[in-house]
């Protein structure tokens, strides 16, 4: 499943292409995503230019003259680039290719074999885009200087989850999914089933650092990879031969030496050192 770095590596790598070029034509070869792609869409874009293309948690905002597009790559969606009309050809479609999004010279195809994807229109008319009912009860983002252990340590006051589950959940942070919770615990030596309102404000400090930096690393890897995801060049990414303990169990622990430890918290599994993370 793409996470928030493989999206973000996305948004930089079509922000340096399409920025500032204007929407040609669009083509829904299949609506039928996690919502109906909109009918509208075509004539809606037609003619306008991207301006900027932003994220929020793993949704892309793709910043219209008069609106936003929000797209989601869902469980196994990817944005791929062509060159396209009149430099380039339209290249063959291929069967989980389902929208293309037509730019001057450039050309934006979103496959998604499973169709868990989103691509929804909203207009400036509606409002902020950060009101839309999908991103309006999200969680801080991790890699904005808002986030940090005092907050976190807010967040987790009273709360009797595990601070694994508390992570993954989305209201705390956003975009830290089940690989990147396993690894940021592992980073701040932290024991994934302690209760979150058990956590000390140094030990918040430590996990909101760790959260961070492993989510940096992976951006800089060029996203990570799962199966079937492919960055939006085609380069495949790099996560897994860094991953320190998710996927490792059995395996030594790079620090202790010790085997890491597999477990089910809320039916994920989490990788952990029982030596390192207290
Ligand atoms: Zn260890």
């Amino acid at each position: 499943m793409p996470e928030l770095p493989e999206v973000e590596v996305t948004r930089r790598y079509m922000a340096s292409l399409l920025e500032g070029r204007a929407a040609r034509a669009v083509r829904v070869y299949e609506r039928r995503l996690r919502w109906p792609v909109p009918r509208s869409l075509a004539a809606t874009l037609a003619g306008q230019r991207l301006q900027r293309m932003d994220r929020r948690a793993k949704y892309l905002l793709w910043r219209f003259e008069h609106g936003v597009l929000i797209s989601h790559l869902g469980m196994s969606g990817s944005w791929r680039i062509y060159p396209g009309p009149p430099d380039g050809a339209i290249p063959a479609r291929g069967r989980h290719d389902h929208v293309d999004l037509e730019f001057d010279s450039m050309l934006a195809r979103l496959t998604d074999p499973r169709r868990f994807g989103a691509l929804l229109w909203h207009p400036a008319s509606a409002g902020e885009v950060e009101r839309h009912p999908l991103l309006a009860g999200l969680g801080p983002e991790p890699l904005e200087a808002d986030f940090d252990g005092s907050r976190l340590f807010q967040a987790t006051r009273g709360r009797t989850a595990s601070i694994k589950q508390l992570v993954l959940a989305g209201d705390a942070v956003v975009g830290v999914g089940n690989i990147y919770a396993s690894e940021s615990l592992f980073d701040a030596g932290i024991d994934p089933r302690v209760p979150a309102g058990r956590l000390s404000r140094a030990r918040c400090t430590r996990l909101a650092q760790a959260i961070r930096a492993v989510l940096t690393r992976a951006i800089d890897a060029g996203g990570s990879t799962l199966r079937d995801y492919a960055s939006a060049d085609g380069a495949q990414g790099q996560y897994p031969l860094q991953a320190r303990v998710y996927g490792r169990d059995g395996l030594e622990c790079l620090v202790c030496g010790r085997p890491i430890r597999r477990i089910v918290q809320g039916q994920r599994a989490t990788y952990w050192c029982a030596r390192c993370q207290r």
